[in-house]
């Protein structure tokens, strides 16, 4: 191969080469000790006087354009690595863990605690007919809660559950005193704003045997509101009007904060409203299939993204539903 032709085909290889092992191959092919220059440069003094002079001037020239290439390739193929530099003393990658949604957190804590009470979980549908969702539940022909601003209505007669309570009617109809049941799940109501969303999640429960009495419900609700608040915490509760209890009441817990006596986070009352209960209905037990003089029982329905903001001091519920890890992180 004559000078040229070698000087144009190395350059060329030398300059396509992607890798330090491609290039290492082709510097040994031309410069290597059997290399195709390095030939040349060793037969030099076969050739004649008036030959070797000017072949011995151009295959040093080629040597050292070659050795400059390939220098340049080598920097160029390593600045793909370069900047990296490996700390030994660095410490690990934190593995980041997953973890249960708060809300989902709030949910087990209160099963949990329900367990030990001897409360079992069941489930019922989220579409429901206005039967179950109203009627069954002593609610009036023209309770404003029927109304097609509050609820999300499917067809005349079906919609999206507006509570859990449903589910006592369709839990009684199919079983016997005594009943100890919570039913958690999602509920929708027309309603958007930082205390309120279309969707948010429920947990009902519901007691019924012989001689259930208001104290049953009061110390089921203190246990459970102090497995989730923390023992030093107390309830009270204030008469209300449910359509599907009677009596009824709306249930209060002393503030984290002051302890009851009054702060801007309580808005001085020293207690925050977490949920509504009271004795059932004897019409909703009727509805049930139960016979009202023989039992009674108690009620109880918690928004559990109200119990997570009251605990975790979230002033927008909303907050849950965004997805934001910097905010479900915290948990
Ligand atoms: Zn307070």
């Amino acid at each position: 191969m004559d000078l040229k032709r070698l000087s144009e085909t190395a350059i060329d290889e030398v300059r396509k080469a992607s890798s330090a092992e491609e290039l290492f191959r082709i510097e040994k092919k031309y410069l290597g000790k059997k290399g195709e220059l390095t030939k040349i440069l060793r037969s030099l003094s076969d050739l004649p006087a008036e030959k070797r002079k000017e072949t011995g001037k151009n295959a040093n020239i080629l040597k050292n354009t070659l050795e400059g290439e390939i220098k340049a390739k080598n920097e160029e193929l390593s600045g793909k690595t370069k900047g990296v530099v490996i700390d030994v003393t660095a410490p690990g990658k934190r593995i980041e863990y997953g973890h249960l949604h708060p809300i989902t957190q709030i949910l087990n804590e209160l099963i949990e605690a329900g367990k030990m009470l001897g409360f079992s979980v069941v489930d019922g549908p989220e579409i429901e007919t206005a039967w179950y969702n109203f009627d069954a539940l002593n609610t009036d022909e023209n309770h404003p809660s029927r109304d097609h601003t509050d609820t999300f209505y499917i067809s005349n007669d079906l919609l999206l559950r507006t509570h859990t309570s449903p589910v006592q009617i369709r839990y009684m109809q199919e079983n016997k005193p005594p009943i100890r049941i919570f039913a958690p799940g999602r509920v929708y109501r027309r309603d958007s704003d930082a205390t309120h969303t279309p969707m948010f999640n429920q947990l009902e429960g519901l007691l019924v045997d012989e001689e259930v009495t208001m104290s049953d419900l009061k110390g089921t609700l203190l246990y459970l509101v102090q497995a989730v608040f923390g023992e030093e915490r107390e309830i009270r509760l204030r008469p209300h009007h449910f359509p599907f209890t009677e009596p009824s009441a709306e249930v209060d817990v002393s503030c984290g904060l002051c302890s009851g006596k009054g702060c801007k986070s309580c808005k001085g009352e020293g207690w925050l409203e977490i949920l509504g209960a009271g004795m059932v209905h004897p019409n909703v037990l009727r509805a049930g299939g139960i016979d009202p003089k023989k039992y009674q029982g108690f009620a109880f329905g918690m928004g559990i993204e109200r119990i997570a903001m009251l605990k975790y001091g979230v002033d927008d519920l909303r907050a849950f539903y965004d997805n934001d890890l910097r905010f479900t992180e915290q948990f």
